[in-house]
């Protein structure tokens, strides 16, 4: 035990997967020290109050499956659990979530295009190279274009001709003929989603699950990395002070890693500059009444309204708004393939306006209204991805920087799966 305290083992990043690598290092022996470049620790699980009403960084609900992670959550806070009933908006109408077994409240026309060409579908063999022909295959034309398609350009901010399907998975959920046929006549229908239960803690906001990593972990905070020499083994900081260490994890995104390394081979900065993620700016409005939202979350198809997503904070936990109000948060995703159509104030005004015109809530209900953008949303799987991720990752190995989380790891990768990625470091032979 004495001799891992003793070698100097450095943590980048006070997310999730960096708090848990520090946690489990912890547990093992070692005696890291967490460095964040923000004020507060917490990454994409943190949050921000403006005038009592408390705001997470996007959507944020837990759907661990791991008993792991269940348990580590449940130390650390008192939790809500939430059914996954979500909604989602097409063309003026609301659906159940998942849209495709759940058709019932489209007009006629709609249903039929859809469930004809799911039929025509279901016996074809597909050849399936890319994210859209995936869709097709799944779903037939009509649905895969008009609303996983039409979701993509606004979630993943390119066409879903452009994306591999390694990513997906079971996320997407195929209903049988009976099933699809059965939704489009009743809205009594089974849950299809993924999970089960969606849980938040009952205070803090999302941020509280980490309560229990952060609280056995050793954080400086406002410590931006600026340099690593993996030669000299020293990282230089934004504000002026370097640290040497024996062991070095980070769950920076490792573009930003190989852009502060000494050394580099040409190849692998050509890899690490393929690499791309989306960006996502977050409208948060805040409400003087206590029941405007409807819906935990619901997903957005048409285009000309700006965000893909929209949830409500004020649901999650009431003790995210004061007494007596509600709130809900937009995400509008952007990246270097599509660009943010408006900022700030139009931005919120789009978000408004829209907003009133889908009776979603009056321009006198909004007592608190913030724009504010995170920089790194989803690591976006073009085709090719991997084999850039593989020639950067291989090098970050080399130079025995270990990488954890959504962006040291550069998958699509949940809390839970954040947290265990952070886990597994302190598993390894550092
Ligand atoms: C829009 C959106 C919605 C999501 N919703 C859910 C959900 O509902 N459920 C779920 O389970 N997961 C959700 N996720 C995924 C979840 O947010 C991630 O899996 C997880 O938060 C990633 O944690 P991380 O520690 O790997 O990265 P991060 O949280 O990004 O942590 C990295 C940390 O490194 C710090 N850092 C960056 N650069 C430097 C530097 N130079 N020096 C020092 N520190 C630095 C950052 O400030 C940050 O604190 C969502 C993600 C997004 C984008």
């Amino acid at each position: 035990m004495k001799d891992l305290a003793q070698q100097k083992t450095i943590v980048l990043g006070a997310g999730i997967s960096g708090l848990s690598a520090a946690y489990h290092l912890g547990l093992k022996g070692y005696k890291p020290t967490v460095y964040e470049k923000d004020s507060e620790w917490g990454g994409l699980c943190g949050n921000f109050t403006i005038d009592g009403f408390r705001f997470d960084k996007a959507v944020h609900l837990s759907f661990a499956k791991s008993e792991y992670v269940q348990e580590l959550f449940k130390k650390s806070t008192p939790i809500i659990a939430h059914k996954p009933e979500a909604s989602n908006h097409y063309k003026g109408f609301w659906l159940k979530h998942p849209a495709q077994n759940n058709l019932a409240t489209l007009p006629t026309e709609e249903k039929v295009e859809i469930i004809t060409d799911f039929i025509k579908n279901s016996d074809v063999e597909h050849e399936v190279n890319n994210y859209e022909e995936w869709l097709r295959a799944q779903y037939g034309d009509y649905f895969a274009e008009n609303f996983p398609m039409r979701y993509t350009r606004k979630y993943w901010t390119v066409e879903a001709s452009e994306l591999s399907t390694t990513w997906c998975g079971a996320r997407w959920y195929k209903p049988s003929i009976p099933e699809v046929l059965h939704g489009a006549f009743t809205t009594q229908t089974p849950n299809t989603y993924y999970a089960d239960e969606m849980r938040y803690p009952a205070t803090g906001g999302y941020k509280s699950f980490l309560s229990l990593m952060a609280k056995g972990s050793r954080i400086e905070l406002n410590k931006k990395a600026i340099a690593i020499n993996s030669t000299l083994k020293e990282i230089s900081f934004e504000n002026g002070t370097k640290e040497s260490y024996q062991h070095l994890v980070s769950s920076l995104p490792i573009p930003y890693v190989v852009s502060i390394l000494n050394d580099v081979p040409q190849d692998v900065i050509e890899a690490s500059k393929r690499l791309y993620a989306s960006s996502v700016a977050i409208v948060s409005l805040g409400f003087s009444k206590p029941d405007i939202p409807e819906y935990l979350w619901y997903y957005i198809y048409d285009e000309e309204y700006l965000p893909a997503r929209c949830y409500s904070p004020s649901m999650k936990s009431p003790d995210n708004v004061p007494d007596g109000c509600s709130s809900l948060q937009f995400e509008i995703y952007f990246s270097r393939e599509k660009a943010l159509a408006l900022e700030g104030d139009d931005l919120i005004n789009h978000i408004i306006s829209k907003g009133v015109e889908m009776k979603l809530f009056t321009q006198e209900d909004i007592i608190v209204k913030d724009a504010r953008i995170l920089p790194y949303g989803n690591v976006v799987f073009y085709n090719g991805m991997e084999a850039d991720r593989s020639i950067v990752q291989d090098y970050l190995e080399s130079v025995n920087i270990y990488r954890v989380g959504r962006f040291g790891e550069w998958a699509y990768l949940w809390t839970d799966q954040s947290l265990l990625s952070g886990k597994k470091v302190a598993q390894k032979e550092l």
